[in-house]
């Protein structure tokens, strides 16, 4: 395989392929379209955000042969939108592909235990350390639990997102009934850590090795769920940005990784930043940068993966975004469902509406997302508010 880029072409059509359906692979694919390529989704179901506006749905499962020899056929590069894709799917595509992040850097983010180590042995060179933990594997381990991690959080492994596979512990008995209550599946307990704010730093790297990081994000959420982020964080000193940055560019160097990475820090009560975890690939914290930036973070995974030059990952106006739950689909605590009124948000100055083409409003469940640009985040945070008392949702 040659090292050239992948150009855009017309005739015949240069293909870029997507692992996963879901609302990532929707921008993905919306973004590669504008730029000029083509699109297919490997997605076993047939009517997914992605597949929905990507040229071509392979319906296969993530480890499927033929699906995936048929991704390999039609595709000049392959990336993946969601982290739990096997590494053994993303190994085989990349025998016929280049595929971009690569089956290292995803099983690493994959991994609880691989990401944790791999945070310690780089953090001479990021400067941050990740939580105190320790694997919870044997009841054994439960007993030789040291003080220090309780309270804590255990998390499963593999598979949490959202905050699901979680429980929070304060003594080695509740830990004991938390692994019982998840089967007994390898977990990490951490240490609970006084929380002040969350931050979030996006960064792609490129096949060359050049690296770009976007502003440093504020995340709030909601029941593990993220609910807004917003640019510039109000509570982000300078040296906290600086210094999330640079862990950023150690991180994603360090890793030898190629595409868009985003990385969880917790700023701690005392100021001190803690490395959470990292999602290889555009990420929710991400979606401000659609309305607010230069090249919007889906823009920069194809051009980090068709090996394109990176874009200006500059903010050209502030911005608060607003994630969009199947909860404002219902009328109050009722079964009622009906349309929220987007005419009146969208009255809003600044206002920016993406839905992911999903019919089936449930709660709990990221419908779309809203983001507000403005030239002050003041006002683009007034308009924050204007849009949660339209929409029934609690400031
Ligand atoms: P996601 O993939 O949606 O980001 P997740 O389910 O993988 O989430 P984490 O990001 O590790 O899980 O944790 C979810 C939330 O729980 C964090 O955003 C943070 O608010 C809280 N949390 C996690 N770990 C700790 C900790 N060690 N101390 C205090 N709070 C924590
Ligand atoms: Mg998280």
């Amino acid at each position: 395989m040659s090292d050239s880029a992948f150009l855009p072409s017309a005739d015949p059509s240069t293909w870029l392929g997507v692992m996963g359906g879901g609302q990532l692979g929707r921008m993905f694919a919306q973004a590669a379209q504008a730029m000029g390529y083509k699109v297919a989704v490997l997605e076993p179901s047939a009517d997914c955000p992605a597949g929905q506006v990507a040229e071509r749905l392979v319906e296969a499962g993530y480890e499927d042969a033929a699906g995936l020899d048929q991704l390999a056929a039609q595709c000049a590069a392959v990336t993946t939108e969601f982290e739990n894709v096997p590494a053994a799917s993303l190994s085989r595509l990349a025998e016929r592909v280049f595929v971009a992040p690569n089956a290292h850097g995803v099983s690493v983010a994959q991994d609880r235990i691989a990401e944790k180590s791999f945070f310690v042995a780089c953090a001479a060179k990021s400067g941050v350390m990740p939580a105190p933990h320790k694997v919870i594997a044997v009841d054994a381990d439960i007993d030789a639990i040291g003080d220090d991690l309780l309270p804590g959080i255990l998390k499963t492994v593999r598979m949490g997102y959202d905050g699901k596979g979680q429980v929070r512990v304060r003594t080695r008995a509740d830990v004991r009934a938390a692994f019982e209550s998840m089967g007994q599946v390898t977990c990490l307990l951490e240490q609970m850590l006084p929380l002040a704010y969350e931050v979030s730093v996006l960064t792609a790297r490129g096949a060359d090795g050049a690296s770009v990081v976007y502003p440093i994000a504020e995340n709030v959420h909601r029941d593990g769920i993220l609910f807004t982020t917003t640019v510039p964080g109000p509570n982000v000193s300078s040296e906290c940005a600086r210094k999330a940055q640079d862990a950023a560019r150690a991180i994603v160097a360090e890793l030898g990784y190629v595409g868009v990475l985003c990385i969880e820090f917790f700023v701690l009560t005392d100021g001190s930043l803690v490395v959470n975890e990292m999602a290889p690939r555009p990420h929710n914290s991400g979606h401000y940068t659609i309305d607010a930036c230069v090249t919007s973070q889906f823009a920069q995974q194809v051009r980090a993966m068709a090996r394109l030059p990176l874009g200006d990952c500059r903010q050209h106006s502030p911005a608060v975004m607003l994630n969009i739950l199947g909860d404002v689909w219902f009328e109050g605590d009722s079964d009622t469902v009906r349309e929220p009124a987007w005419d009146q948000v969208l009255a809003l100055p600044g206002a920016n509406l993406h839905l992911y083409g999903k019919s089936d409003p449930r709660r709990g469940r990221k419908m779309g997302h809203v983001t507000f640009v403005a030239p002050t985040l003041a006002q683009a945070r007034q308009q924050l508010q204007a849009a949660c008392a339209i929409l029934g949702i609690e400031l």
